[in-house]
Protein backbone atom coordinates (compact mmCIF):
# COMPACT_ATOMS: atom_id res chain seq x y z
CA UNK A 1 0.00 0.00 0.00
CA UNK A 2 1.33 3.42 -1.31
CA UNK A 3 1.00 6.12 1.42
CA UNK A 4 0.16 9.50 -0.18
CA UNK A 5 0.23 12.82 1.20
CA UNK A 6 -1.40 15.83 -0.78
CA UNK A 7 -1.00 19.04 1.26
CA UNK A 8 -4.29 21.72 0.33
CA UNK A 9 -7.72 21.35 -0.46
CA UNK A 10 -7.96 23.89 -2.88
CA UNK A 11 -9.34 22.77 -7.09
CA UNK A 12 -5.42 20.97 -7.43
CA UNK A 13 -5.32 19.36 -4.60
CA UNK A 14 -9.04 17.99 -4.82
CA UNK A 15 -8.97 17.00 -7.74
CA UNK A 16 -5.62 15.24 -7.25
CA UNK A 17 -7.03 13.45 -3.89
CA UNK A 18 -10.01 11.77 -5.75
CA UNK A 19 -8.02 10.55 -8.22
CA UNK A 20 -4.93 9.26 -6.39
CA UNK A 21 -7.63 7.52 -3.91
CA UNK A 22 -9.48 5.75 -6.39
CA UNK A 23 -5.90 4.12 -7.99
CA UNK A 24 -4.92 0.52 -6.57
CA UNK A 25 -3.03 0.17 -3.09
CA UNK A 26 -3.14 4.04 -2.56
CA UNK A 27 -4.41 5.38 0.89
CA UNK A 28 -4.79 8.59 0.53
CA UNK A 29 -4.63 11.90 3.01
CA UNK A 30 -5.47 15.61 1.92
CA UNK A 31 -4.58 18.18 4.48
CA UNK A 32 -6.69 21.53 4.71
CA UNK A 33 -5.94 23.59 7.01
CA UNK A 34 -9.63 25.89 6.77
CA UNK A 35 -12.40 24.21 7.73
CA UNK A 36 -14.18 23.87 4.42
CA UNK A 37 -12.41 23.48 1.49
CA UNK A 38 -12.43 25.27 -1.54
CA UNK A 39 -12.08 28.72 -0.02
CA UNK A 40 -10.74 30.43 -3.08
CA UNK A 41 -12.81 28.61 -5.89
CA UNK A 42 -15.81 29.59 -3.77
CA UNK A 43 -14.81 33.33 -4.94
CA UNK A 44 -13.84 32.64 -8.44
CA UNK A 45 -16.00 34.14 -11.49
CA UNK A 46 -17.25 36.62 -9.27
CA UNK A 47 -18.76 33.96 -7.26
CA UNK A 48 -19.62 31.69 -10.37
CA UNK A 49 -16.60 30.27 -11.09
CA UNK A 50 -15.36 30.31 -14.81
CA UNK A 51 -14.81 26.24 -14.79
CA UNK A 52 -13.08 25.74 -18.51
CA UNK A 53 -13.28 27.49 -21.72
CA UNK A 54 -14.87 25.19 -24.25
CA UNK A 55 -11.93 25.36 -26.86
CA UNK A 56 -9.05 23.05 -27.69
CA UNK A 57 -5.57 22.25 -25.30
CA UNK A 58 -4.07 24.29 -28.26
CA UNK A 59 -6.32 27.51 -27.86
CA UNK A 60 -6.14 27.09 -24.09
CA UNK A 61 -2.12 27.45 -24.88
CA UNK A 62 -2.48 30.89 -27.51
CA UNK A 63 -3.92 31.76 -24.53
CA UNK A 64 -1.06 31.62 -21.79
CA UNK A 65 1.14 34.57 -22.00
CA UNK A 66 4.29 32.91 -20.34
CA UNK A 67 5.41 29.52 -21.05
CA UNK A 68 2.60 28.21 -22.37
CA UNK A 69 4.88 24.76 -23.15
CA UNK A 70 4.83 24.51 -19.60
CA UNK A 71 1.17 23.42 -19.38
CA UNK A 72 1.57 21.36 -22.89
CA UNK A 73 1.19 18.08 -21.40
CA UNK A 74 -1.45 19.62 -18.38
CA UNK A 75 -3.63 20.90 -20.88
CA UNK A 76 -3.09 17.07 -23.38
CA UNK A 77 -3.61 15.04 -20.96
CA UNK A 78 -7.09 16.44 -19.16
CA UNK A 79 -8.41 18.50 -21.88
CA UNK A 80 -11.39 21.07 -21.44
CA UNK A 81 -13.65 18.78 -22.75
CA UNK A 82 -12.15 16.10 -20.09
CA UNK A 83 -13.13 18.61 -17.43
CA UNK A 84 -16.40 19.13 -18.67
CA UNK A 85 -17.42 15.47 -18.87
CA UNK A 86 -15.51 15.50 -14.99
CA UNK A 87 -18.43 17.75 -13.72
CA UNK A 88 -21.24 16.81 -16.22
CA UNK A 89 -21.01 13.24 -15.08
CA UNK A 90 -21.19 14.29 -11.15
CA UNK A 91 -24.65 16.15 -12.03
CA UNK A 92 -23.51 19.63 -12.59
CA UNK A 93 -25.08 20.98 -15.46
CA UNK A 94 -22.96 23.42 -17.12
CA UNK A 95 -23.80 26.36 -20.07
CA UNK A 96 -21.23 27.97 -22.07
CA UNK A 97 -21.31 31.63 -22.54
CA UNK A 98 -19.92 34.32 -24.62
CA UNK A 99 -15.92 33.48 -25.04
CA UNK A 100 -16.27 30.14 -24.71
CA UNK A 101 -16.24 30.61 -20.68
CA UNK A 102 -17.88 27.11 -19.00
CA UNK A 103 -20.10 28.16 -15.80
CA UNK A 104 -22.54 25.91 -13.70
CA UNK A 105 -26.26 26.64 -14.90
CA UNK A 106 -26.54 27.18 -10.86
CA UNK A 107 -23.79 30.37 -11.55
CA UNK A 108 -23.09 29.04 -8.01
CA UNK A 109 -19.07 28.30 -7.72
CA UNK A 110 -20.51 26.60 -4.21
CA UNK A 111 -21.81 23.82 -6.80
CA UNK A 112 -18.32 23.31 -8.47
CA UNK A 113 -17.07 23.35 -4.87
CA UNK A 114 -19.48 20.61 -3.68
CA UNK A 115 -18.69 18.36 -6.84
CA UNK A 116 -14.92 18.53 -6.02
CA UNK A 117 -15.21 17.96 -2.42
CA UNK A 118 -17.43 14.85 -3.12
CA UNK A 119 -14.76 13.68 -5.56
CA UNK A 120 -11.72 14.34 -3.22
CA UNK A 121 -13.98 12.21 -0.26
CA UNK A 122 -12.38 9.17 -1.69
CA UNK A 123 -9.79 10.13 0.27
CA UNK A 124 -9.33 10.33 3.45
CA UNK A 125 -9.73 14.91 4.14
CA UNK A 126 -8.33 15.48 7.71
CA UNK A 127 -8.75 19.80 8.63
CA UNK A 128 -5.32 20.54 9.72
CA UNK A 129 -2.83 22.69 9.29
CA UNK A 130 0.57 21.78 7.76
CA UNK A 131 3.58 23.25 9.82
CA UNK A 132 6.46 21.30 8.78
CA UNK A 133 7.57 18.64 6.30
CA UNK A 134 10.84 16.52 6.19
CA UNK A 135 12.29 13.99 3.99
CA UNK A 136 14.01 11.35 6.04
CA UNK A 137 14.85 7.41 5.18
CA UNK A 138 11.27 6.55 6.46
CA UNK A 139 9.87 8.94 3.44
CA UNK A 140 7.89 12.74 4.06
CA UNK A 141 7.48 13.54 7.46
CA UNK A 142 4.65 15.88 7.98
CA UNK A 143 4.26 17.93 11.02
CA UNK A 144 0.71 18.84 11.89
CA UNK A 145 -0.66 22.58 13.65
CA UNK A 146 -0.94 20.19 16.92
CA UNK A 147 2.90 19.19 16.45
CA UNK A 148 1.74 15.48 16.11
CA UNK A 149 4.05 13.76 13.02
CA UNK A 150 2.94 11.28 10.04
CA UNK A 151 5.08 9.78 7.74
CA UNK A 152 3.87 8.83 3.53
CA UNK A 153 5.81 7.73 0.74
CA UNK A 154 4.96 10.49 -1.52
CA UNK A 155 3.67 13.90 -0.80
CA UNK A 156 1.94 16.46 -3.27
CA UNK A 157 2.01 20.40 -2.68
CA UNK A 158 -1.07 21.88 -3.69
CA UNK A 159 -0.78 24.98 -1.14
CA UNK A 160 -1.76 27.37 -4.19
CA UNK A 161 0.17 30.67 -4.65
CA UNK A 162 0.04 34.12 -2.69
CA UNK A 163 -3.14 35.95 -3.98
CA UNK A 164 -6.10 36.58 -1.71
CA UNK A 165 -4.19 34.93 1.41
CA UNK A 166 -7.50 35.17 3.62
CA UNK A 167 -8.19 31.99 1.70
CA UNK A 168 -5.27 30.17 2.94
CA UNK A 169 -3.53 30.38 0.15
CA UNK A 170 -0.23 31.94 1.75
CA UNK A 171 2.51 30.40 0.35
CA UNK A 172 3.56 27.76 2.67
CA UNK A 173 4.39 25.45 -0.30
CA UNK A 174 7.30 27.61 -1.36
CA UNK A 175 8.68 27.13 1.52
CA UNK A 176 8.07 23.34 1.83
CA UNK A 177 9.44 23.02 -1.54
CA UNK A 178 13.05 25.16 -0.66
CA UNK A 179 13.67 23.11 2.35
CA UNK A 180 12.85 19.64 0.25
CA UNK A 181 15.62 20.57 -2.15
CA UNK A 182 13.49 22.37 -4.76
CA UNK A 183 14.48 26.15 -6.57
CA UNK A 184 12.40 28.29 -5.92
CA UNK A 185 11.66 31.46 -7.85
CA UNK A 186 10.64 34.57 -6.12
CA UNK A 187 6.81 34.85 -7.17
CA UNK A 188 5.41 37.87 -9.13
CA UNK A 189 2.50 39.47 -9.63
CA UNK A 190 0.08 38.87 -12.36
CA UNK A 191 -3.19 40.00 -13.39
CA UNK A 192 -2.56 43.01 -11.19
CA UNK A 193 -3.73 47.01 -11.31
CA UNK A 194 -1.08 49.30 -12.71
CA UNK A 195 0.23 52.47 -11.12
CA UNK A 196 0.69 55.36 -13.38
CA UNK A 197 2.96 58.24 -13.00
CA UNK A 198 -0.14 60.77 -13.63
CA UNK A 199 -1.68 62.83 -10.97
CA UNK A 200 -4.92 62.30 -14.00
CA UNK A 201 -5.97 58.85 -13.08
CA UNK A 202 -7.37 60.02 -9.38
CA UNK A 203 -8.97 62.87 -10.99
CA UNK A 204 -11.18 59.89 -12.70
CA UNK A 205 -11.34 57.02 -10.47
CA UNK A 206 -13.68 55.09 -10.50
CA UNK A 207 -14.52 56.07 -14.34
CA UNK A 208 -14.74 52.88 -16.36
CA UNK A 209 -14.29 52.69 -20.37
CA UNK A 210 -16.14 50.08 -22.15
CA UNK A 211 -14.43 49.03 -25.86
CA UNK A 212 -11.57 51.08 -26.20
CA UNK A 213 -8.16 49.47 -27.05
CA UNK A 214 -4.98 49.40 -24.65
CA UNK A 215 -1.31 49.42 -26.28
CA UNK A 216 1.22 48.68 -24.05
CA UNK A 217 4.58 50.35 -25.99
CA UNK A 218 8.00 48.62 -26.00
CA UNK A 219 11.01 50.45 -27.10
CA UNK A 220 11.06 52.32 -30.06
CA UNK A 221 10.49 50.20 -33.50
CA UNK A 222 9.50 46.92 -31.53
CA UNK A 223 6.46 45.67 -31.40
CA UNK A 224 4.29 46.85 -28.46
CA UNK A 225 4.17 44.56 -25.74
CA UNK A 226 0.31 44.52 -25.48
CA UNK A 227 -2.73 45.24 -27.71
CA UNK A 228 -6.09 44.62 -26.88
CA UNK A 229 -9.60 45.82 -27.33
CA UNK A 230 -12.14 45.96 -23.80
CA UNK A 231 -12.66 47.16 -20.30
CA UNK A 232 -10.44 49.40 -18.21
CA UNK A 233 -11.03 51.54 -15.25
CA UNK A 234 -8.85 54.69 -13.46
CA UNK A 235 -7.96 54.16 -9.83
CA UNK A 236 -6.84 56.74 -7.58
CA UNK A 237 -3.60 55.52 -8.27
CA UNK A 238 -3.36 54.20 -11.54
CA UNK A 239 -5.68 51.61 -13.73
CA UNK A 240 -7.37 48.43 -13.62
CA UNK A 241 -10.03 46.86 -15.25
CA UNK A 242 -10.05 43.33 -17.41
CA UNK A 243 -7.66 44.79 -20.33
CA UNK A 244 -5.12 46.08 -17.66
CA UNK A 245 -5.04 43.26 -15.64
CA UNK A 246 -4.40 41.20 -18.84
CA UNK A 247 -1.88 43.75 -19.73
CA UNK A 248 -0.16 43.50 -16.49
CA UNK A 249 0.98 39.47 -16.89
CA UNK A 250 2.89 40.71 -19.85
CA UNK A 251 4.81 43.63 -17.54
CA UNK A 252 6.41 41.34 -14.80
CA UNK A 253 9.50 40.78 -16.13
CA UNK A 254 10.14 44.27 -18.16
CA UNK A 255 11.79 47.06 -17.08
CA UNK A 256 10.14 50.15 -15.70
CA UNK A 257 8.39 52.94 -16.36
CA UNK A 258 6.22 51.94 -19.88
CA UNK A 259 4.01 54.19 -21.63
CA UNK A 260 0.66 53.27 -22.43
CA UNK A 261 -1.93 54.08 -24.62
CA UNK A 262 -5.28 54.34 -24.51
CA UNK A 263 -7.80 54.78 -28.02
CA UNK A 264 -11.32 55.96 -26.63
CA UNK A 265 -12.59 55.65 -29.64
CA UNK A 266 -10.77 52.86 -31.60
CA UNK A 267 -13.77 52.03 -34.57
CA UNK A 268 -12.91 55.91 -35.98
CA UNK A 269 -10.33 56.88 -37.53
CA UNK A 270 -8.55 60.32 -36.88
CA UNK A 271 -10.30 62.20 -39.92
CA UNK A 272 -13.83 60.85 -38.78
CA UNK A 273 -12.96 62.25 -35.25
CA UNK A 274 -12.29 65.25 -36.73
CA UNK A 275 -15.44 65.55 -38.96
CA UNK A 276 -17.74 64.91 -35.63
CA UNK A 277 -15.65 67.29 -33.47
CA UNK A 278 -16.39 69.75 -36.34
CA UNK A 279 -20.04 68.96 -36.31
CA UNK A 280 -20.52 69.21 -32.78
CA UNK A 281 -18.63 72.37 -32.81
CA UNK A 282 -20.99 73.81 -35.57
CA UNK A 283 -24.08 72.63 -33.56
CA UNK A 284 -23.34 75.55 -31.33
CA UNK A 285 -20.50 77.92 -32.36
CA UNK A 286 -20.76 80.24 -28.99
CA UNK A 287 -20.44 77.44 -27.07
CA UNK A 288 -17.39 77.39 -24.42
CA UNK A 289 -14.78 74.44 -25.71
CA UNK A 290 -15.03 73.06 -22.44
CA UNK A 291 -18.25 72.31 -22.72
CA UNK A 292 -18.71 70.90 -25.90
CA UNK A 293 -17.15 67.49 -25.76
CA UNK A 294 -20.14 65.51 -23.38
CA UNK A 295 -20.65 63.86 -27.01
CA UNK A 296 -17.29 62.65 -26.99
CA UNK A 297 -15.88 61.64 -23.49
CA UNK A 298 -17.16 60.61 -20.62
CA UNK A 299 -17.99 63.33 -17.87
CA UNK A 300 -15.12 62.77 -15.58
CA UNK A 301 -12.50 62.77 -18.87
CA UNK A 302 -13.23 66.12 -20.00
CA UNK A 303 -11.35 68.21 -17.69
CA UNK A 304 -8.51 66.32 -18.04
CA UNK A 305 -8.78 66.30 -21.72
CA UNK A 306 -9.08 69.96 -21.79
CA UNK A 307 -5.92 70.53 -19.70
CA UNK A 308 -3.45 68.01 -21.71
CA UNK A 309 -5.27 70.00 -24.74
CA UNK A 310 -3.30 73.23 -23.82
CA UNK A 311 -6.77 74.76 -25.33
CA UNK A 312 -8.22 77.66 -22.71
CA UNK A 313 -11.15 75.93 -21.66
CA UNK A 314 -13.12 78.71 -21.67
CA UNK A 315 -12.44 79.88 -25.51
CA UNK A 316 -15.31 79.49 -28.13
CA UNK A 317 -15.48 76.63 -30.33
CA UNK A 318 -16.10 78.96 -33.41
CA UNK A 319 -12.36 80.20 -32.83
CA UNK A 320 -10.68 76.75 -32.40
CA UNK A 321 -7.87 75.84 -35.04
CA UNK A 322 -7.56 72.75 -37.26
CA UNK A 323 -4.24 72.07 -35.53
CA UNK A 324 -6.25 72.38 -31.93
CA UNK A 325 -8.70 70.38 -33.21
CA UNK A 326 -5.90 67.60 -34.13
CA UNK A 327 -4.83 67.70 -30.91
CA UNK A 328 -7.88 66.85 -29.52
CA UNK A 329 -8.13 64.09 -31.82
CA UNK A 330 -4.62 62.32 -31.01
CA UNK A 331 -5.52 62.80 -27.29
CA UNK A 332 -8.76 60.58 -28.13
CA UNK A 333 -6.95 58.01 -30.14
CA UNK A 334 -4.21 57.96 -27.82
CA UNK A 335 -4.76 58.88 -24.26
CA UNK A 336 -0.85 58.24 -22.49
CA UNK A 337 -0.07 57.35 -19.34
CA UNK A 338 2.99 56.08 -17.54
CA UNK A 339 3.16 53.16 -15.85
CA UNK A 340 6.02 52.92 -13.32
CA UNK A 341 4.47 49.72 -10.97
CA UNK A 342 2.49 46.92 -10.90
CA UNK A 343 -0.19 46.64 -8.13
CA UNK A 344 -0.50 43.89 -5.66
C1 LIG B 1 -10.77 36.65 -7.40
C2 LIG B 1 -10.35 35.42 -8.16
C3 LIG B 1 -11.15 34.95 -9.18
C4 LIG B 1 -10.76 33.83 -9.91
N1 LIG B 1 -11.59 33.36 -10.89
C5 LIG B 1 -11.27 32.22 -11.54
C6 LIG B 1 -12.18 31.64 -12.47
O1 LIG B 1 -13.30 32.12 -12.66
N2 LIG B 1 -11.78 30.50 -13.12
C7 LIG B 1 -10.56 29.91 -12.86
O2 LIG B 1 -10.25 28.87 -13.47
N3 LIG B 1 -9.70 30.42 -11.95
C8 LIG B 1 -10.04 31.55 -11.29
N4 LIG B 1 -9.17 32.05 -10.35
C9 LIG B 1 -7.91 31.33 -10.10
C10 LIG B 1 -8.18 30.11 -9.19
O3 LIG B 1 -8.84 30.52 -8.02
C11 LIG B 1 -6.87 29.46 -8.80
O4 LIG B 1 -6.14 29.15 -9.97
C12 LIG B 1 -7.14 28.16 -8.04
O5 LIG B 1 -7.86 28.43 -6.86
C13 LIG B 1 -5.82 27.50 -7.71
O6 LIG B 1 -6.13 26.29 -7.07
P1 LIG B 1 -5.09 25.61 -6.10
O7 LIG B 1 -5.72 24.34 -5.64
O8 LIG B 1 -3.77 25.53 -6.77
O9 LIG B 1 -4.89 26.62 -4.88
P2 LIG B 1 -5.94 27.23 -3.85
O10 LIG B 1 -7.31 27.26 -4.40
O11 LIG B 1 -5.33 28.50 -3.39
O12 LIG B 1 -5.95 26.17 -2.66
C14 LIG B 1 -4.84 25.97 -1.83
C15 LIG B 1 -5.36 25.39 -0.52
O13 LIG B 1 -4.25 24.97 0.26
C16 LIG B 1 -4.53 25.21 1.62
N5 LIG B 1 -3.25 25.30 2.34
C17 LIG B 1 -2.23 26.16 2.10
N6 LIG B 1 -1.21 25.95 2.95
C18 LIG B 1 -1.61 24.92 3.75
C19 LIG B 1 -0.98 24.24 4.84
N7 LIG B 1 0.23 24.59 5.28
N8 LIG B 1 -1.66 23.23 5.45
C20 LIG B 1 -2.90 22.87 5.01
N9 LIG B 1 -3.54 23.49 4.00
C21 LIG B 1 -2.90 24.50 3.38
C22 LIG B 1 -5.28 26.53 1.60
O14 LIG B 1 -6.06 26.71 2.77
C23 LIG B 1 -6.12 26.39 0.33
O15 LIG B 1 -7.41 25.90 0.61
C24 LIG B 1 -9.53 33.17 -9.61
C25 LIG B 1 -8.74 33.64 -8.57
C26 LIG B 1 -9.13 34.74 -7.84
C27 LIG B 1 -8.26 35.22 -6.71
Amino acid sequence: MKTIAIIGGGAAGMMAAGFAASAPETAVTLFEQNPRTGAKLRITGKGRCNITNDTSPAQCMENVVSNPRFLFAAFHRFTPADTILFFEDRGLPLKTERGRRVFPQSDNAGDVVAVLTRHAEMANIDHRKVVDVDKTKEGFVLTLQDRSQRVFNCLLLATGGMSYPKTGSRGDGYGFAQKLGHTVISPKASLVPLYCKEKDCSRMTGLSLKNVTLTVADEKGKKPVYFERGEMLFTHVGISGPLVLSASALLRDKSLPKTVYIDLKPALTPEVINQRILKDFESNLNRDFTNSLSGLLPKAMIPVVVERSGIFPRKKVNTITREERKTVCSLLKAFSLTVTGLGS
